[in-house]
């Protein structure tokens, strides 16, 4: 019995326990699966049983009576089941093939009052999906961006793309609102990250009563603090802005030394990151674009920077090939020719060498 020693007092309950029959009976025995339509999976098993997904595009932050109503739609046709993927997604699952239409004509027919759909269905195949993510300004602390925000008005973006599968091939589209990366931007095919330009502030008159300032200290990774005195001799910190690279940590450590700024803070977009083995090896994501201004609430410089890129890639790219895969067998050099992106000196190609140099990939010709 897998449940037998299990300590269940600590973290999530065995996902097991929350499985639909069907999936239970056939686990670890599936047999293949396909798309039947953007949004609509359809598993079979061995032994021939069948498990239709509808998938709908999703939110992390959610209304208790949008909760609610994606439950009295799993309650309807799913016989209470439904399942969240990583980015968002929610999937009603059913055995039964005859209530597949009826479910999608319910969820295309739930509209918001200005008409637009609850519930879109789509992020399946050779589309665009919905974006993993991290917190943003409205849970965690060392963000430069939002997070929610930012993803709302770049799939807002690319609604056409998520309920199609137009693209080559997959795009995975991440965002993470600080160097910490939270949210997968090191492998996606299109990035958005937040990025520090400025070190942390000082608050003399609140540090000693706030932090452990040895801890602030331990914190940093380059060894930019220092014990100092404040102007009125209390004990307090000190930043070597040279060494400093905005990485936020000992604001994690120490709430009087905050670095998020209104000039200082914003986007960098990255591309061309995988896991899949595919065409070629999973590779890193890579800084093409080094700064746009954080410009709430629609990020419109953010917005037009990724669907150029996805524009472009879709109209040039070979079917099945990958965001990075394209950009590597064009060459770099006419990634920035074609999406008329700046090269600057802020971009590297590749990261293995970053430490001493900024341009180490004998594909770059540049
Ligand atoms: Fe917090 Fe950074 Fe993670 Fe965003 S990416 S949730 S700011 S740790
Ligand atoms: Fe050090 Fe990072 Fe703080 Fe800069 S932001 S002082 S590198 S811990």
């Amino acid at each position: 019995n897998p449940l037998q020693d299990r300590i269940t007092d600590i973290g999530p309950r065995y996902f097991r326990e929350f499985f639909p029959p069907v999936i239970e009976k056939n686990f670890g025995k599936w047999e293949y699966h396909e798309i039947l339509e953007p949004g609509v999976l359809v598993h079979v098993a061995e032994g021939g049983d069948e498990v239709y997904t509808v998938r709908v595009g999703g939110c992390r932050l959610m209304s208790v009576e949008h909760l609610r109503e994606i439950c009295e739609i799993a309650d309807k046709y799913c016989d209470g089941y439904l399942r969240f993927t990583t980015r968002n997604n929610i999937e009603f699952l059913v055995s039964d093939k005859s209530k597949v239409k009826p479910l999608i004509d319910d969820l295309k027919g739930r509209k918001f009052a200005a008409g637009s759909y609850k519930f879109p269905i789509g992020g399946t195949g050779s589309g665009i999906t919905n974006i993993v993510h991290t917190q943003g300004w409205a849970h965690c602390h060392t963000p430069a961006i939002d997070a929610s925000g930012v993803v709302k008005a770049v799939m807002d973006g690319l609604f056409e793309e998520f309920g199609s599968m137009n693209m080559p091939a997959p795009v995975r589209v991440s965002l993470a609102c600080c160097l910490n990366m939270c949210g997968a931007v090191h492998c996606s095919d299109i990035a958005i990250l937040g990025i520090h330009r400025k070190p942390p502030m000082i608050d003399g008159e609140w540090i000693d009563k706030l932090c452990e300032l040895p801890l602030a200290i331990a914190a940093c990774p380059t060894a930019a603090i220092k014990p100092a005195k404040s102007a009125g001799g209390l004990k307090s910190l000190e930043v070597n802005g040279e060494r400093c690279m905005f990485c936020g940590n000992c604001y994690t450590m120490c709430a009087a030394m905050p670095l998020a700024d209104e000039v200082g803070s914003g986007i960098a977009i990255l591309v061309g990151g995988k896991l899949s083995n595919r065409i070629s090896k999973p590779k890193f994501s890579k800084v093409v674009i080094p700064f746009i201004p954080n410009e709430p609430p629609r990020w419109g410089s953010t917005v037009a920077a990724v669907k150029n890129i996805v524009d472009v890639y879709a109209k040039d790219a070979r079917k099945y090939e990958r965001l990075g895969d394209w950009a590597e067998r064009i060459g770099w050099e006419r990634f920035f020719e074609k999406t008329q992106i700046p090269f600057t000196h802020h971009l590297i190609d590749d990261y293995r060498f970053a430490y001493t140099t900024w341009r180490q990939s004998t594909q770059f010709k540049f």
